[in-house]
């Protein structure tokens, strides 16, 4: 994600599709995994117009494979597949409601608990032997029980059991940005609460498909899955090792 400011009032443009603008003249744009497309940002303010362009470099990532699931966790019957469509359909309603119009990510975004990294944005996952979507969140390795907090303000528009992600919560911060917290044993907060920075949200557990108790934490912007790693604040947090995935 890169954070731009521009003089407030100005009108901006990501290939010719406006982007939210904050009142301070704050605007974002996020990269998801595999884009190489370059894009032509363009700024309009008072009869005046300027642009620049964006091409993202790609990264190599891993290769995870994760062993001894159960067959219904990887390639679930009908009814399973009905639950987990309407899963999805949650998902996508909870991430498009976004009506914040403050300059929450200003103020970074925060790891919502501290443990060892176990699984890393973008790997290549490989379940029971067959490929499956790319793993688009960090798995930090926690006890169940531990308290799992809010990377930033903002409003709660999910919480609560998902059939692959357990019991899960989503945080609206604004701006289309909202962060995502997966395997919880407990849910602290209903839909629709405000909640702040560090506040606890949840209690960590295993549920969903997990080999173990961690916490599967993902950012998106948009329609763009972001890499949570490269959004929070390096300088709380200096950079986990990454370590064989387990989870
Ligand atoms: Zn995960």
């Amino acid at each position: 994600m890169v954070i731009y400011q521009t003089q407030p009032g100005t009108v901006v443009m990501q290939d010719g599709v406006a982007v939210s603008v904050s009142q301070q003249g704050y605007f974002a744009i996020g990269f998801h995994h595999s884009d190489v497309e370059t894009r032509i940002i363009t700024l309009r303010k008072d009869g005046q117009t300027a642009s620049f362009s964006l091409t993202p470099k790609v990264r190599t990532y891993d290769i995870e494979r994760i062993d001894g699931l159960s067959r219904q966790m990887v390639t679930p019957d009908k009814t399973v597949m009905d639950r987990i469509a309407k899963d999805r359909q949650d998902v996508r309603e909870a991430r498009a409601k976004s009506h914040i119009r403050e300059d929450i990510f200003i103020n970074g975004i925060d790891w919502p608990v501290t443990g060892r990294v176990t699984g890393i944005y973008g790997s290549r996952r490989i379940l029971n032997g067959k490929e499956r979507q790319p793993h688009y969140g960090i798995d930090i390795a926690v006890p169940t029980g531990t308290a799992i907090l809010s990377s930033a303000d903002g409003i709660i528009r999910l919480a609560h059991d998902l059939y692959f992600t357990g019991g899960t919560i989503i945080i609206d911060h604004g701006f289309g940005l909202n962060t995502t917290y997966s395997h919880l044993s407990e849910i602290r907060v209903r839909p629709d609460q405000i909640v702040r920075r560090g506040e606890v949200i949840g209690i960590a557990g295993s549920t969903g498909r997990s080999t173990g108790p961690h916490l599967d934490w993902r950012v998106n912007l948009g329609t763009k899955r972001l890499d949570p790693a490269r959004v929070a604040q390096a300088a709380d947090h200096p950079s986990p090792r990454p370590r064989p995935a387990r989870q």
